[in-house]
């Protein structure tokens, strides 16, 4: 199908698109890879006046290590995250789940902050973001301000953007030594997007038991979440299978799984269990020496 018609303006610097978006107000929308604003466009279930097509401003991609944590910027691609000799050493768990988004065409194209900005229910960065303890760095005319990942998701399709500002970094913590992570999901033949996908990490103490553990699931509910549950059930245990299994238990604590013709709410709730307990077993191993 054909989109409605808009005017496409092209910024060069990120002052310049803070200041066209407060101008055009709700008539303009943010333009990044266009993986899922076009969609969205063509099947005409939006008619934005004006697309701010913030691709070319410098210095909004791209991935570098500050302070123990990655700072990857809003415009990085999921290909450039999932090849990047860096998120690979320091974070392979993003790595494994970026490589997992749709295909090579979406991965060459989409971006960060484009992917957590539209926030699909379904998609693949929110769980091992969560799960990771990921800031989210917005700018808009304010300034700067950051939130926690898990605060940023406010519902399907929903997040706590104001309406003039752009996501234009996500600081990701460096897990430290004895941590492995792992990013499980079941995906949609056609797109790739997750019917259901675990993100876990765990960080291994003396002895060999959970000194702490992150989990983020996504594709089961309005918007992805942190198994707090499923956390606290492992932390302090040793990794046994009997624990993994009691904490896989806990995945879908406090969520009514969507029920759509990918799944039913049923088969979401046991899928999660599944995929969960898998996902801790493999952080487990890939943490352990
Ligand atoms: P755009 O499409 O340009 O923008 C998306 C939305 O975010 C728009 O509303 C836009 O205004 C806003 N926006 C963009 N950037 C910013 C920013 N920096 N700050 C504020 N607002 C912004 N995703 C998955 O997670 N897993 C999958 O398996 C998967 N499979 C896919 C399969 C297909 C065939 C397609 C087409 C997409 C798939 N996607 C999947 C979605 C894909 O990851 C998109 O790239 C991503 O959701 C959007 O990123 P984008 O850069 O293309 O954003």
């Amino acid at each position: 199908m054909i989109p409605g018609a808009f005017d496409y303006l092209r910024p060069n610097t990120l002052e310049e698109a803070i200041r066209l978006l407060q101008e055009h107000g709700e008539e303009a929308k943010i333009l990044a890879g266009g993986h899922s604003l076009l969609p969205v466009l063509k099947a005409r279930l939006a008619f934005p006046g004006v697309l701010i097509d913030i691709g070319r401003i410098p210095g909004l991609s791209g991935v570098i290590e500050e302070d123990g944590a990655l700072v990857i910027g809003g415009l990085t691609t999921h290909y450039e995250i999932e090849s990047s000799p860096l998120v690979r050493k320091s974070s392979p768990m993003l790595a494994e789940a970026a490589g997992r988004i749709g295909d090579v065409q979406v991965r060459n194209r989409g971006t960060i902050g484009g992917s957590l900005s539209h926030a699909d229910p379904a998609a693949d960065y929110p769980a091992a973001l969560i799960a990771l303890d990921s800031e989210f760095v917005l700018t808009g005319p304010e300034g700067v301000r950051s939130m926690r990942a898990e605060n940023f998701f406010e519902g399907t399709y929903e997040t706590a953007l104001g309406a003039s500002e752009i996501l234009t970094s996500v600081l990701v913590p460096i897990p430290g030594e004895k941590s492995g992570g792992a990013y499980i999901k079941m995906a949609q033949q056609a797109s790739g997007f997750a019917v259901c996908g675990v993100a876990a990490i765990v960080a291994l103490g003396d002895g060999g038991t959970v000194s702490s553990a992150g989990v983020g699931v996504t594709g089961m509910g309005p918007a992805p979440y942190r198994a707090g549950g499923a956390e606290e059930a492992l932390t302090g245990k040793a990794p046994t299978d009997e624990n993994l299994s009691a904490a896989a238990a806990r995945i879908a604590e406090g969520v009514e799984p969507i029920d759509d013709l990918y799944a039913s709410a049923d088969f979401r709730r046991h899928l999660a269990q599944t995929i969960a307990r898998r996902a801790l077993a493999e952080a487990v191993r890939r943490a352990a020496p």
